[in-house]
Parts: structure tokens; C-alpha cells; sequence
């Protein structure tokens, strides 16, 4: 009970004098000059091509000619896909590889008119879809289970973790008459499940991490209430990497014969294969008895082009309460399994491919490079004496420092062209290996750039200039409305055509 409310009252303070400070104009004034001036960087990096193309906030009077319309976006593809090509980026891109992404685009090409939300027009789209889920089913399960593992593909994987959430709320509502639904998420799970609590109006009960960043299984179990629908664990958690105990929290889940959610957007498409050439990973998959749902996201991993996730649900009756039906329409019977109306087929064509061309030999052979990878990578981070990696992670690696202003560094990375994550609460940097990493030299020139960065960092002195003092800010800063506000404002800015 104490320390309830000892969890509370810094939040509530902070809020209460959030509101009140920035009622004060003086305080406004100095908060609003310093938000301007973020703002300004971050518009001039987000429109690098105000002065070089037309801006069109209008159809044009007469057509462009089709040439002119796509040199334009091949000069931006051109200027824009040197970075991840040469492997600067953390995640984003998983695969890159030319020849498979040629392929894909040959898919996409041959079927970018596909609906299928027409099935009579493109029964091949129900076969792509079926047996994308069957794959990707078989592959999380070893057919250990009797209970048949169904699913639907989706977008993204937030759009699966949203379908699943709303799945379990109206499941609980309907079974066991649960009317103010309530959610266990551990605070490192993906930010998709507040998302999902904020539209479905679900209560989250966040849960603490351990020592290793993974959901503290007491608390978990303190959690569980009359109210819980379900309890979510990640394989592996976007920020840290690290696999949370999936074996004992969804053996909870059994026991108060509520949900579990496994969460391998990340992971799924990585964990599979890396246990079958024997490195350590535990049961996280439908093997388990207690896990009713998982995600696993195609379009990371799975190599597929973005747009596809995958999300399964241990039999039928729990998938049945995420289809959405309408019988008395004008429009006629409808009836749709996700958010989507209309889908773009073509992006389920390229994923159906992504899956067959590679296959399981293909996706062993890239499991084993991005596990040595991320093997020397983690063994020299190591070696660098200012620097830590939190918990104990595959190939997902965040990294920190107790003696360096850890943003410093990822500044200085930025300099020399790198795009990594900024992570907060802890303060700490993370790079996801993708296959791009595992080229000739690039790990090498990640290591040698990663010391340098150090060392600059620890030659020079703090300056107001680059991200370090935004994320500082953002990390430290109590009155979360107003870090709120910026990131708002960084969206308005997005759609600004001009
Ligand atoms: C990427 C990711 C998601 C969300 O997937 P999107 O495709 O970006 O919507 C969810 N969970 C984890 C662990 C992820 O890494």
C-alpha cells in the first residue's frame, strides 16, 4: 500500500505542477522559446527537399509528364537509400539484399490491383493469406499443440497487437460478463499496447522489469484481478532485447484462465531458427499451454516488404471475436478481419513469396549470421570500459554508460552517419542487427566508430548543439504533457506540405 502511493505521488505532483507552472507567463514564455528552437532543427531535417522540388498543395492543372514524376522520386530514393544500403541503420531495412528485393517488387508489380477483400475477383489472395498463416504457425508451434492455431495476416505489427487486445475485451466481455477490462503489460512491452488501451478504453497494469529488463514474474501475479483479460510478454522486447519469462507468466495466465499474449513482432522470425542451431532460448511459443495469441511480424525478419504482420490465436472461438460483421447494411453483407477495409493484396503476394524464396534453410543461414554479428558486437561493446549492455540480449543490443552522457554518444554515432535508437528510463542506445550488418566491414566500421564516438565524448564538453540535449530533456523532464505537446507538434510538422 505504501509504496503505492509513493508510486503515485511523484506523478501526480509533477502533473499538478506542470499545469500550474505553465500558467505562469514567464514560464510559458521560456518553455514555448525552447520548444521553437528544437522545432526549427527538426523541420529543417525533416524537409531536406523544400528548396529542390516543387511543393504542390494542389492537382496540377495539366498532368506531369510520368518521367519527370519519377525521376523525382528516384532522385530522393537515390539520395535516401544510401544510408541503410551501407547498414547505418538500426533495424528499418531487415534484409536489403538487391536480387530479393527485385523479386518482391516483380510480385508486387504483377499484383498491385489485388483486394482481398474481393475474394471472387482474387481467390489467390485467401491462398497467400491462408498459407502465410500456416507457415508462420507451424513454425511458432513444432505442431506440439492439439489445439488448432489460427490467425488473420494485418499491416503491421501494431495493427496485430491492436486486433488481439480488442479480441481479448470483447471476449471477456462476452464469457465473463468483464466490463471494465483490465490489461498486464510490462513497462518494456511495445508502446502498441498502451495504444490499444487508449482506443479500447483498457485499463494497463504496468509491470516493473527485473535486474535483466524482464517483467518481474511476483508482480505479474500481484496484478491479477477479477478484471485481467489477459497478460502480454515480449520475445524479445523492442528496447533491451531481452525475452521475458513467457514460460512461467503465461503458466499464471492458465491458472486464472485468462489471456496471454506472446509478443514476437521482433522475434518471431528469429527465435524459431536460432533454437534449432542451438543457442539459448527458452519456450516462448504456442509449445506453451498458457499462451493463447502471439504476433510476429512478416515485414521484419519474415524479409517480406513492409506492410504484413502476422497474428495468431489459439483456436478458432478467440479469432472469431476479432472478424467484424455487418448484416443489415445497405451496402449489403459485410464483413472484414481486421481494421482494413479494402487490403492491398499485392503486399500479401510479396510476403507469401518473401516466405517460399527464402524457406527454412534460408532463414537458418540468416539467423546464424546475425547471431555472430551481434555475437562480436556485444563482446566488443564489452571491451569499451565506459560503456555497458543492459540485460542479456541476443541481437537486439542496448547499450549505456555510467561515466558519459550516453545521448553525447549517440550523437557523435549520428555524425559519422549512423541512425540508432535513443531509448529512455534507463537513458541508452540500441541497435537492432539486421542482415545488412552482417555484410564485409560494416561491423568492423560500427566498432571502430562506436570507440571513437567514446572517446570524442570524453575529450569534449557538453554543448547545447544536437539531439543529447532533447533527449536529455525528454528523458529527465517531469512534466510529460509538455514532451507530449513536442512530439505532437513534430507531426503537425510531417504534414506540412509547405
Ligand atoms: C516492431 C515491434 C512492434 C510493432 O510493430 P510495427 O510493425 O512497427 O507496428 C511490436 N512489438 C515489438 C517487440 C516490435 O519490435
Amino acid at each position: 500500500m505504501i509504496e503505492k502511493i509513493i508510486n503515485i505521488i511523484p506523478q501526480k505532483l509533477a502533473c499538478f505542477v506542470e499545469k500550474h507552472l505553465k500558467k505562469i507567463p514567464y514560464v510559458q514564455n521560456k518553455v514555448n522559446k525552447e520548444i521553437d528552437g528544437v522545432m526549427k532543427d527538426l523541420e529543417t531535417s525533416l524537409k531536406p527537399y523544400k528548396d529542390t522540388f516543387q511543393s504542390n498543395t494542389c492537382l496540377p492543372k495539366t498532368p506531369l509528364e510520368k518521367d519527370d514524376i519519377l525521376n523525382q522520386i528516384l532522385e530522393m530514393n537515390t539520395r535516401e537509400e544510401d544510408k541503410w544500403k551501407k547498414g547505418y541503420a538500426s533495424g528499418a531495412v531487415y534484409h536489403g539484399n538487391q536480387e530479393h528485393i527485385e523479386f518482391l517488387n516483380q510480385v508486387y508489380a504483377a499484383t498491385s490491383q489485388m483486394n482481398p477483400l474481393h475474394s471472387d475477383l482474387w481467390p489467390s489472395a485467401s491462398k497467400f493469406e491462408a498459407e502465410i498463416i500456416a507457415m508462420t504457425a507451424t513454425m511458432l508451434s513444432s505442431k506440439k499443440t492439439d489445439d488448432p492455431i489460427c490467425g488473420t495476416v494485418t499491416s503491421g505489427g501494431t495493427e496485430s497487437i491492436l486486433l488481439a487486445m480488442k479480441t481479448y475485451r470483447d471476449f471477456a466481455r462476452a464469457k465473463k460478463n468483464i466490463k471494465k477490462p483490465e490489461l498486464i503489460v510490462p513497462v518494456t512491452a511495445h508502446a502498441a499496447f498502451d495504444k490499444a488501451c487508449q482506443y479500447f478504453n483498457i485499463k494497463m497494469q504496468h509491470i516493473r522489469v527485473n535486474e535483466y529488463f524482464q517483467a518481474d514474474i511476483s508482480r505479474v501475479k500481484k496484478a491479477v484481478n477479477k478484471n485481467t483479460i489477459a497478460i502480454v510478454g515480449s520475445a524479445p522486447s523492442f528496447p533491451h532485447g531481452t525475452i521475458d519469462p513467457i514460460e512461467e507468466m503465461s503458466a499464471i495466465a492458465l491458472e486464472h484462465n485468462i489471456g496471454f499474449h506472446t509478443d514476437a513482432c521482433l522475434g518471431g522470425f528469429v527465435l524459431p531458427f536460432a533454437e534449432k542451431l542451438g543457442f539459448d532460448v527458452p519456450v516462448f511459443d504456442f509449445r506453451l499451454k498458457g499462451v493463447t495469441s502471439m504476433s510476429a511480424d512478416t515485414h521484419k525478419y519474415g524479409y517480406a516488404a513492409k506492410g504484413t504482420s502476422v497474428i495468431m490465436y489459439r483456436g478458432e472461438e478467440l479469432r472469431h471475436f476479432q472478424y467484424y460483421t455487418a448484416t443489415d447494411w445497405p451496402g449489403g453483407l459485410y464483413f472484414s478481419p481486421t481494421f482494413a477495409g479494402s487490403r492491398p493484396g499485392a503486399l500479401s503476394a510479396a510476403c507469401w513469396a518473401s516466405l517460399l524464396s527464402i524457406g527454412e534453410k534460408g532463414y537458418l543461414t540468416a539467423t546464424q549470421k546475425i547471431m555472430d554479428t551481434a555475437n562480436k558486437i556485444r563482446q566488443e561493446i564489452c571491451d569499451i570500459p565506459e560503456l555497458y549492455i543492459l540485460g542479456k540480449p541476443l541481437w537486439v543490443i542496448a547499450f549505456a554508460s555510467k561515466k558519459l552522457n550516453i545521448y553525447r554518444v549517440l550523437d557523435e554515432m549520428s555524425q559519422k552517419g549512423w541512425s540508432l535508437n535513443g531509448l529512455h528510463k534507463p537513458s541508452c542506445v540500441h541497435i537492432a542487427i539486421t542482415l545488412l550488418h552482417t555484410r564485409e566491414g560494416v561491423c568492423q566500421r560500427f566498432i571502430d566508430d562506436l570507440k571513437q564516438a567514446v572517446e570524442k565524448v570524453k575529450m569534449t564538453r557538453d554543448t547545447k548543439k544536437g539531439m543529447a540535449p532533447v533527449y536529455g530533456m525528454a528523458a529527465t523532464l517531469p512534466a510529460r504533457g509538455i514532451v507530449s505537446d513536442i512530439l505532437k507538434k513534430y507531426l503537425d510538422i510531417y504534414y506540412k506540405a509547405k
